[in-house]
């Protein structure tokens, strides 16, 4: 299991304090970053902690009061102005769509990435998101308007060939992906060289330490 982080950007509620921003956090797995919530100023602290919008393709925001969801249309209009080209996601309770909508249509007419906004509506746990890193459930709970946690499943990474062993044994292109899957290697030689041998678990690689 690769680890991951969560990183607070905020975690004060109604309106920011000095001591204080308002709610979002990011989840980071190997470089790609996933922001839940996206209060009033939360592009200043992602930009404190070292973070990079390129790095994100998945907003999720839990429910449509302001300190949960005031900052998103600066963040997506600074992506703008940076020259996006990659899509992004953002997932909203599904009554918030048609006013995100027009404060984007408003406000960023002339983006030059796609903006998907997908509706989230469920009365029970519902998946509404899957990639290669997590699947992400939405867990409806209980708030003034509709409203959403949001469960990071963890989904176990492949295993990496070790380079030596592909000199070491003449492993043929056309056979590494096999290798990966799970499978032993007959040499040249009929030698099994077991799956174990050739083959480590998911490394997590190193960044550098946001700095706030
Ligand atoms: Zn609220």
């Amino acid at each position: 299991m690769v680890e991951f982080t969560v990183t607070i950007l905020g975690c004060g509620s109604a309106k920011p304090t000095l001591r204080h921003h308002t709610s979002s956090q990011i989840v980071s797995r190997l470089g790609k970053l996933y922001m839940i919530d996206c209060g009033e100023g939360t592009q200043m602290q992602f930009m404190k902690y070292g973070f990079h919008s390129e790095q994100m393709e998945n907003i999720f925001i839990s429910h449509a009061h302001g300190d949960h969801c005031l900052g998103l249309v600066g963040l997506l209009s600074s992506m703008s102005l940076d020259n996006r080209y990659r899509a992004i996601n953002i997932y909203v309770p599904s009554g918030f769509v048609d006013i995100l909508k027009a404060q984007i249509d408003f406000f960023i007419p002339r983006a030059d990435f796609d903006i998907r906004i997908c509706p989230i509506d469920c009365q029970a746990p519902t998946r509404i998101f899957s990639d290669c890193h997590f699947d992400v459930t939405a867990i409806p709970l209980f708030h003034r308007v509709p409203c959403y946690g949001f469960l990071f499943r963890e989904k176990e990474g492949g295993r990496h060939i070790i380079p030596e062993c592909i000199s070491k044994y003449g492993i043929k292109f056309s056979e590494i992906e096999r290798i990966k899957s799970g499978a032993d290697y007959t040499t040249a030689t009929g030698q099994v060289i077991p799956n174990a041998e050739l083959t480590a678990p998911p490394v997590m690689p190193t960044f550098p330490t946001p700095s706030r």
